[in-house]
């Protein structure tokens, strides 16, 4: 700290890092310094990915945006690559420079370990990543009979609604060109249910699929991707078209750094976001969050946010000397696309004791259009 003024740094412009650094730019007065580090200088939000991939968005203009938008904010934004974190001494070295602010915000997501399933990096599209969506659109777009699969490799993973969501929305793409007929779809998870953490919910997913004649295969651990075939511990499934979410994990200098714990994620105070490490906070997909069942919070954007407004709030009443009062409660929402233009509307407490207490409001073309807006409204906040 220099004369009583702060250094703040945010490690990630994605969801979290962009919703932190600009409520901090919004709380701090100006003397402060709020300052954001990404490797990537164009921000996407992943689920236009979904839309992408069944043309219902065009690349690049309608799903890439700069990140120097941020800027406009009144934070600063540094187009660098992170590759170690010291969080005792609060140093961060990049691609370019050796920063040591007064406040660490890690806010670095998860990455994909593609290399844990031998072959799905050649014969899957990763449709979790936005270039790989749009892979997917182009070979879904001349797709006119066979066989599409959906694979989940391994949880956890962020959004765990999307996957079938995919699916649902393929299933709506290929009705629309009168082709369902020719068309089979499954989706292979090593989980028991769809969403476990969402219970009940989870098993609404489930009859949205069946209504809809994708097939679900429960308890399916992939073990090796060949040529359109996938093995699995116990047998084996033909594909023409493979859709997969890679396995998880946490980037390289977070997995490198005393940050982890044995989940291999970044544990927080579930309320406050602090690491054990003072002045260093986590957000978002890069934390574990244990729930009152023994399960863990979901990686989803609309989390990664709120543990952002939370963090930002604390770091800025601590800054100026006020009390830190701002509490992560586990409270979300997100919209549940079944195609046809319709979305559901899943609202969850993870926190409620003993099992989280979770809602779901039927598809309608209301909550479709609230997807829309729920992105319009942080493209708007912090970039455009
Ligand atoms: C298909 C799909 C659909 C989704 N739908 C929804 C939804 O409907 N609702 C919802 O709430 N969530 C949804 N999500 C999940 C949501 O996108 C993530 O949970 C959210 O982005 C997490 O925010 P984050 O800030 O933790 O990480 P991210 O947004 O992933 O940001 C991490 C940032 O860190 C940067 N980074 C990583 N390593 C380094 C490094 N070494 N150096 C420099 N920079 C680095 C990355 O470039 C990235 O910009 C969806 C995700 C996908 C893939």
């Amino acid at each position: 700290m220099l004369n009583g003024l702060s250094e703040v740094l945010v490690l990630g412009a994605g969801f979290g890092g962009l919703a932190a650094a600009v409520e901090l730019r919004r709380l701090l007065p100006q003397e402060h310094s709020v300052t954001v580090v990404d490797r990537r200088d164009m921000f996407s939000m992943g689920f236009m990915n979904l839309w992408l991939m069944v043309g219902e968005k065009s690349m690049p203009r309608e799903c890439l945006f700069p990140v120097k938008g941020v800027e406009k904010r009144g934070v600063r934004f540094i187009n660098e690559e992170i590759v170690e974190i010291d969080p005792a001494s609060r140093k961060v070295v990049t691609s370019g420079n050796v920063y040591t602010p007064d406040v660490v915000v890690v806010a670095l997501g998860a990455e994909y370990a593609f290399d844990a399933v031998p072959g799905f990096r050649e014969h899957a599209h990763n449709f979790y990543d936005l270039m790989g969506a749009y892979a997917a659109q182009n070979m879904l777009k001349d797709f006119t009979h066979g066989h599409i699969a959906i694979l989940i490799a391994k949880p956890p993973y962020k959004c765990p609604p999307a996957p079938y969501e995919a699916a649902l929305l393929i299933d709506s793409y290929m009705r629309r060109r009168g082709l369902r007929d020719k068309v089979e779809i499954d989706v292979y998870t090593p989980e028991p249910q769809p969403m476990p953490a969402a219970g009940p919910v989870g098993k609404r997913v489930e009859q949205f699929l069946t209504e809809r004649g994708i097939r679900f295969h429960p308890r399916k651990q992939v073990k090796q991707i060949m040529d359109r075939r996938l093995v699995f511990e116990d047998d084996e499934a033909e594909f023409d078209l493979l859709l997969g979410v890679p396995p998880h994990r946490a980037p390289k200098p977070v997995r490198e750094s005393p940050l982890v714990d044995e989940t291999g994620w970044i544990p927080v105070n579930p309320q406050t976001m602090e690491t054990r490490f003072r002045n260093v906070y986590a957000i978002g997909d890069v934390t574990s969050v244990k729930l009152p069942n023994g399960m863990f919070l979901p990686k989803a954007g609309v989390f990664a946010e709120a543990m952002a407004l939370v963090a930002a709030r604390r770091i800025a009443a601590t800054l100026q000397n006020k009390p830190a009062e701002e509490l992560f409660n586990g409270v979300g929402y997100c919209f549940f696309e079944v195609g046809e233009g319709q979305a559901g509307k899943i609202v969850a407490n993870f926190f409620a004791d003993p099992a989280p207490s979770i809602m779901f409001e039927p598809p309608s073309p209301r909550y479709r259009d609230e997807k829309v807006e729920f992105g319009n409204v942080r493209l708007s906040n912090w970039l455009l």
